[in-house]
């Protein structure tokens, strides 16, 4: 079979010692056991994502395709007798057409590298994963990636116009384009992204940008009562007349995790958790008056301070802090379950305090830490010292299944931004009435007949 692959693609793209394969044998989520794949392959053109897939679709070879591998679901992790299609060597940028406002690329450019290119040009791409400098946009958009501005900018699937997708079939097609409006049909690029890598190969993404915002500023808000936190987060959306561009929330063990990581600290360490928001504005003067009326209100909502930065420096060392804790969290608690689950914004006071009551019920440790502004919280089990692998299988189990009951009274979903993969896949029957899961089901079968393509994520056994 490995021949076949080096007689397709040159031996320079193709990986089988078992020593290199190590690497793509798992991604970053915890829990989830390793599986070597027969071989990696590594195209560099459509085209020869197009030969793979036509030449595994005839032998009925398992195929998985890879990103950068900072999944948090395990989706890029490999199958029993699976070859492995990395994408890390598509990464160019195909274009960039300032005019119109939008960037095509391939699936292996790194995210942070489509901000960076978007801002010299003095635009935004709006795509902002905490992993944006470790992972693709290919995997952004399979995954729908969020991240700390969805609030006012949408997840990925808001800035996709169109795409070039390999089919399990190896036909090549191309969906949607540069308009910003599209009704010829069915939305085929909303139901690409998001899907997993389960219905076709990402080849090429048209991503939309966004004239930059002229001014910025990052309020950090430290509280003594996580509640009081949590319940300022529904009133300032829906009182304060203005649209922060990040609400984001951390706990104490959450800072404390990054403080390890960077071996820095914020400001009111000793305060049971922050709020960050970033807004944006026209002009300085506008911002001000913004951030001081946000800011009062903050004051009057029980925050212990508030704390603004606006320049670059000061806004960049606040998100770094941020970004820093599932990294943290990966680092110094590998055993560890971090969860996905989202819920209506008002609603997330009450999921924060459920959290904290399953992980004392179960003896667990619990960190809370995300994007409270759309309601999704990372509720992050993790395994306390001392503790048998058994029983931490056993509680965790159980703990899971509390948080998810609760999640679903209160109107909530499973994963908001991580995927289902093969971490979560034994739940959604929890979410998905079964009228709705079959129709998944159906869309996976008409798209992939031999279920080659990434088989055994997202659905059930
Ligand atoms: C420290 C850290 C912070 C994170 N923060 C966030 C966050 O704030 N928000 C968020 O949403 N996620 C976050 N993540 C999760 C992760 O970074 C995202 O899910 C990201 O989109 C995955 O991209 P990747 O390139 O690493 O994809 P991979 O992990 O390689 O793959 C992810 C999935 O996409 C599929 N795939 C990859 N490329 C393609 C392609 N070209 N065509 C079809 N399918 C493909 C794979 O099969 C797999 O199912 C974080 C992860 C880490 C480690």
């Amino acid at each position: 079979m490995v021949d076949e692959l080096i007689r397709l693609l040159g031996v320079e793209n193709v990986k089988f010692d078992p020593e290199e394969l190590e690497k793509y044998s798992h991604d970053e989520t915890s829990g989830v056991e390793a599986q070597i794949p027969l071989a990696v392959v590594f195209p560099t053109s459509t085209e020869q994502v197009s030969m793979i897939l036509r030449w595994a679709n005839e032998r009925r070879v398992p195929i998985v395709p890879r990103g950068a591998g900072t999944g948090l679901s395990a989706g890029a992790v490999p199958t029993k007798d699976s070859i492995v299609v990395s994408l890390e060597r598509m990464n160019r940028i195909v274009e960039f057409d300032e005019e119109n406002m939008t960037i095509t690329v391939e699936p292996g450019v790194i995210t942070g590298e489509i901000q960076k290119i978007a801002e010299e040009h003095g635009l935004f791409y709006a795509g902002d994963p905490a992993s944006s400098e470790s992972s693709s946009i290919g995997g952004n958009v399979a995954e729908n990636a969020g991240g700390v501005k969805v609030i006012k900018y949408g997840p990925t699937s808001f800035h996709v116009l169109g795409l070039e997708v390999v089919l399990p079939t190896g036909e090549i097609v191309t969906f949607g384009g540069k308009t910003l409006k599209n009704v010829t049909g069915y939305d085929l690029v909303r139901l690409f992204v998001g899907s997993e890598g389960t219905l076709g190969i990402v080849t090429k993404i048209i991503l939309r940008l966004v004239p930059k915002s002229k001014c910025t500023a990052v309020l950090l808000v430290p509280f003594r009562d996580i509640e009081d936190a949590l319940l300022c987060v529904p009133k300032v959306l829906s009182q304060s007349g203005v649209l922060p561009a990040s609400i984001e929330f951390m706990d104490k063990a959450s800072s404390e995790m990054a403080s390890r990581f960077l071996n820095e600290s914020i400001p009111n360490p000793e305060a049971e958790c922050h709020l960050i928001f970033e807004l944006e504005s026209t002009s300085k003067q506008s911002l001000t008056r913004e951030y001081i009326e946000l800011g009062e209100k903050l004051m009057q909502m029980k925050a212990l301070e508030v704390y603004i930065a606006d320049s670059r420096t000061q806004r960049m060392k606040i998100w770094r802090f941020r970004k820093a804790i599932a990294e943290g969290i990966i680092a110094f608690r590998p055993t560890h379950c971090m969860e996905d689950v989202v819920v209506p914004t008002a609603n997330m006071p009450k999921l924060v305090v459920s959290a904290y009551d399953i992980a004392r019920r179960f003896d667990l440790e619990v960190l809370n830490f995300g994007h409270v502004g759309d309601g999704n919280v990372h509720v992050t089990f993790l395994k306390p010292d001392g503790m048998s692998d058994d029983v931490w299988k056993r509680s965790l189990e159980k703990a899971l299944e509390e948080l998810y009951k609760i999640t679903v009274q209160l109107e909530g979903n499973l994963t908001g931004e991580h995927g289902v993969g093969l971490k979560r896949k034994k739940y959604l029957s929890m979410f998905l009435q079964e009228k709705e899961l079959a129709l998944m089901r159906s869309i996976k079968r008409l798209f992939d007949p031999n279920n080659i393509l990434n088989p055994g994520k997202i659905f059930p056994d």
